[in-house]
């Protein structure tokens, strides 16, 4: 029997599952279902309710997917000097052209390649654009840049200092998290800029840079809070805006991982009220 959910609990359940993968909970699994028994127990009460025959069944345990091995990650590509950066930015961008490497080309309007600047000692990787970004072509442009940006400057920066880039660079459909296909076919891009930047701390926004960036699917908890070394820099996880949009309460451990990446950069931390 097939049952279709009314548009406010589809919502709800919506809003569950993304603060699940915010918080790191990525997958999750259904126990096999009894057809006969789900029929008995979502029939409409009106119904004639046939006798239930006594019966057995055995609860097969669940199914768990084989996880698929993250991808090889690019040998780390020499420095490129400073006044060099741009153009071998710009190279990378050539060479992504107009991408159908993957299917998520389909519903692009503008690829999002990145923003910022090429030498920056600081850069910011989300998880991949949303519609505000998809319609301008510039990564956290939306709400959850807003916000990106309010971080910014209490970290006493400005925007254009830092470097912001995806994990993806096309808009997954209804914002959903990228398949593990999609991220391994950006990701080396992904990898390439921040070859160029060679940003001395990288903040990863969110479970899925955080998982793209280390190479080890782990919920945010165990990843917040410490310095990890990755690519030849330092970097620190922490909450995505868009999921401090939706529980504010979490602004403050987000801070103190911020003041964690100030303190590795050597700029000067508020003083404690
Ligand atoms: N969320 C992201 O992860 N990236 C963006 O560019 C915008 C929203």
């Amino acid at each position: 029997m097939a049952h279709s959910l009314d548009s406010a609990t589809r919502q709800a359940l919506q809003d569950r599952v993304r603060f699940y993968r915010d918080l790191g909970l990525t997958e999750f699994y259904r126990r096999p279902v009894n057809p006969e028994l789900l029929a008995q127990l979502t029939a409409e009460p009106d119904e004639p309710q046939p006798e239930p025959e006594p019966q057995t069944f055995q609860l097969e345990e669940p199914t768990i997917p084989l996880r698929k091995p993250f991808p090889v990650v690019p040998a780390i590509a020499p420095a490129v000097p400073a006044a060099e950066r741009a153009a071998a930015m710009q190279l990378i961008r050539e060479e992504l052209g107009e991408c159908t490497r993957c299917a998520l080309h389909k519903g692009r309007n503008k690829l999002v390649f990145g923003d910022g600047s090429p030498t920056a000692r600081l850069m910011f990787v989300g998880e991949g654009p949303g519609a505000d970004e998809d319609s301008q072509g510039l990564p956290f442009v939306g709400k959850a840049g807003q916000l990106l940006n309010n971080m910014i400057a209490a970290m006493g920066l400005k925007r254009e200092e830092v470097y912001i880039a995806n994990v993806v660079k096309c808009r997954p459909p209804n914002n959903r998290v990228p398949e593990p296909e999609e991220g391994a076919t950006c990701s080396p891009f992904l990898f390439r800029q921040i070859d160029v930047v060679r940003p001395e701390v990288l903040v990863a926004l969110g479970a899925t840079a955080a998982t793209w960036l280390l190479g080890t699917r782990q919920p945010l908890a165990g990843l917040r809070g410490r310095v990890h070394a990755m690519r030849g820099t330092r970097l620190i996880v922490t909450y995505h805006p868009a999921y401090l949009l939706r529980d504010p309460r979490q602004k403050k451990e987000a801070w103190a991982d911020l003041q964690i990446a100030m303190k590795e950069l050597g700029l000067k931390l508020p003083a404690k009220s």
